[in-house]
């Protein structure tokens, strides 16, 4: 088990996962290509650095990582899952066993892919989703359709296909990537527009024919940050993961850091916020450890106690006790002060979900 996973190879993810790793942290880092640096010709406002490629600063940051003892993974995570108690995060990543973590750090880059179809962005939220998980409920016994051909695509049709009446994975034209096994429909076919009245009743071909579907479900491309932070039920602005000063999301044990958070799109914040990430990982793991120690020490020694040992209670009052306490008050401020942050930043000054 891992005490971080990093998702993202750019310079948000590489930041958390070589300050992570170096303060002692096991850290797996998996990233499916160069991000937003890949496409960046020459790069001339960084400090220390003029006229670099970004392709050349990627594989520096990649090849820093590994020096610092960070596990590299290449592939693509399609999903994100915790299990009930919230302790223990789980990606499923392309190619890969699933690798699980007691924290993550979303740093995958910019935006989600939206294909410029006509109805698509009319039809949000009154049957165009962008998360099965979250959505798929609501399309019990009916038609759907996702929007996709690769990897993450199936992923979201797998998840559909226990609910649904029917999935058919539309790819727009484009060829499929991977094997859509049975019964998932394929229909390779050009995309006209998302059709309905109030809500979607189907999708129309370039060719005239009308695929009949009560849902979309976008999943073009890779899931991105926000879409993987969605599934956990984290606050979402504006296609942006919504974080406080520290990166910590609404989610407990969830960072986000860099491009898929609000703000500048550029290296020095995405490094800096990476770093942020990897720091407050730190401070949270040793603070769970202290909490899981003293309060272990105390249900041993309480125990023992019990079992008729002799047990030095004063002593133990003096040492474990405090600690317990002052532990658990500063969890419970530390993480009503941070839900309440977040509150007031997603739903505005003094508007509470109402
Ligand atoms: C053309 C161009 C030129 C630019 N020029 C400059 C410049 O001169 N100066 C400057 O400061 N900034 C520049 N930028 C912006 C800068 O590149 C970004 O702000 C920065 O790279 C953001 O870092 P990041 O780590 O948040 O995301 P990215 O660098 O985009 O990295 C995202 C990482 O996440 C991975 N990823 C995403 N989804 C998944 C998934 N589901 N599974 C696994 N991995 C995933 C990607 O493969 C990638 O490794 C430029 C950007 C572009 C596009």
């Amino acid at each position: 088990m891992n005490d971080v996973l990093v998702i993202g190879g750019g310079p948000a993810g590489v930041s958390a996962a070589v300050y992570a790793a170096r303060a002692g942290l096991t850290v797996t880092l998996v990233y499916k290509d160069g991000g937003a640096l890949a496409k960046a010709e020459r790069v001339d406002n960084y400090y220390g650095l003029y006229s670099t490629s970004g392709t050349d600063m990627f594989d520096k940051g990649i090849a820093q990582a590994q020096a610092v003892g960070v596990t590299m993974v290449q592939g693509e995570v399609v999903k994100l899952s915790q299990d009930e108690a919230g302790a223990v995060f789980a990606a499923d990543i392309t190619g890969t066993a699933q690798v699980q973590a007691r924290a993550v750090v979303l740093a995958t880059g910019s935006a989600r892919a939206v294909p410029p179809i006509e109805g698509l962005a009319a039809f949000e939220r009154k049957g165009v989703s962008y998360c099965a998980v979250c959505d798929g409920f609501f399309f019990r016994g009916k038609d759907v359709a996702v929007l996709g051909n690769g990897a993450y695509a199936l992923s979201e049709a797998q998840e559909l296909l226990p609910l649904a009446g029917s999935v058919t994975v539309l790819t727009n034209g484009a060829e499929p990537i991977v094997d859509f096994p049975d019964p998932i429909k394929i229909v390779t076919d050009k995309i006209q527009a998302v059709t309905g009245e109030k809500t979607v009743a189907g999708v129309t071909l370039e060719s005239g024919e009308t695929i009949a579907a009560a849902g979309v479900f976008v999943a073009v491309g890779t899931a991105g940050g926000s879409q993987l932070a969605m599934k956990l039920g984290a606050f979402i602005n504006d296609e942006s993961v919504v974080t406080d000063d520290h990166g910590r999301t609404s989610i407990a044990g969830l960072w986000a850091a860099g491009d898929c958070t609000a703000g500048v799109k550029q290296i020095a914040r995405a490094v800096q916020e990476g770093m942020a990430a990897g720091m407050e990982n730190v401070g949270n793991f040793f603070f769970q450890l202290l909490f899981v120690a003293s309060g272990g020490n105390l249900l041993v020694q309480s125990t023992l106690y019990g079992l008729g040992y002799e047990v030095e209670l004063a002593d133990l009052a003096i040492t474990v006790l405090p600690v317990s306490i002052v532990a658990l008050l500063w969890a419970t401020t530390y993480y009503y002060l941070k839900d309440r942050r977040l509150r007031k930043k997603y739903y505005g000054d003094g508007k509470e979900e109402s």
